[in-house]
């Protein structure tokens, strides 16, 4: 609650959106994607567990409210956006609001960041159909991931996957959510 109350969300969504950027909504963001609704944000980072030690990875920047909530909570939040223009945005914006340990890169998230691994936390905020197998590779044992996992069509399942000594990944639905799709690069 502290780390959403210390985020100004009304300077993630565009000027139009000022008015209603408090109220528990997604709001369009440009590009055909959305901030997601703060209830939203709010339980994925619950959800994670963060901690001050912790190293996160985003998938899916958009805005950069998203890391900006995170990196109140954790060590350092990496973030990986597929549309260029909202990754230069978000990165200007983050910069310009002094957060200084998120760190956005312009890429397709699918493939995680491999360079930064392994993470304590990975958040997806766009929908997959299963959980992309480079980014449970990325993540630490006794990690979380938190993601929209279903078909991008129809609602998804919001799941907790954690990850076992054994390499092995233990699964929970928690609600049903609709997020826009993961998309891939042809790259
Ligand atoms: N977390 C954001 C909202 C994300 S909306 C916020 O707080 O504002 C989902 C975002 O995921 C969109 O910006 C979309 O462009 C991005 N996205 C979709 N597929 C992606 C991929 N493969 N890799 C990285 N980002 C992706």
């Amino acid at each position: 609650m502290a780390a959403m109350r210390a985020t100004p969300r009304h300077l993630f969504v565009p000027a139009l959106m000022r008015p209603m950027a408090y109220a528990n909504h997604p709001l369009p963001i440009g590009h055909g994607q959305t901030i997601s609704q703060p209830f939203i944000v709010a339980i994925m980072t619950e959800l994670a567990q963060p901690d001050k030690t912790a190293r996160a990875l985003e998938v899916g920047t958009g805005s950069g409210y998203q890391a900006a909530v995170l990196s109140k909570l954790v060590a350092e939040v990496y973030t990986v956006e597929i549309v260029p223009e909202l990754a230069s945005e978000a990165a200007g914006r983050l910069r310009d609001l002094g957060y200084r340990n998120v760190h956005v890169r312009a890429g397709d998230g699918y493939q995680g960041w491999p360079q930064k691994a392994p993470f304590d936390i990975i958040i997806i905020t766009a929908a997959a159909l299963d959980i992309p197998a480079p980014l449970i590779k990325q993540l630490a044992v006794g990690g979380r991931l938190v993601g929209p996992i279903g078909p991008s069509a129809a609602t998804q399942d919001l799941v907790v996957a954690v990850k076992t000594a054994e390499g092995t990944i233990v699964r929970s639905s928690v609600l049903p959510v609709r997020f826009v799709p993961l998309t891939r690069s042809d790259k």
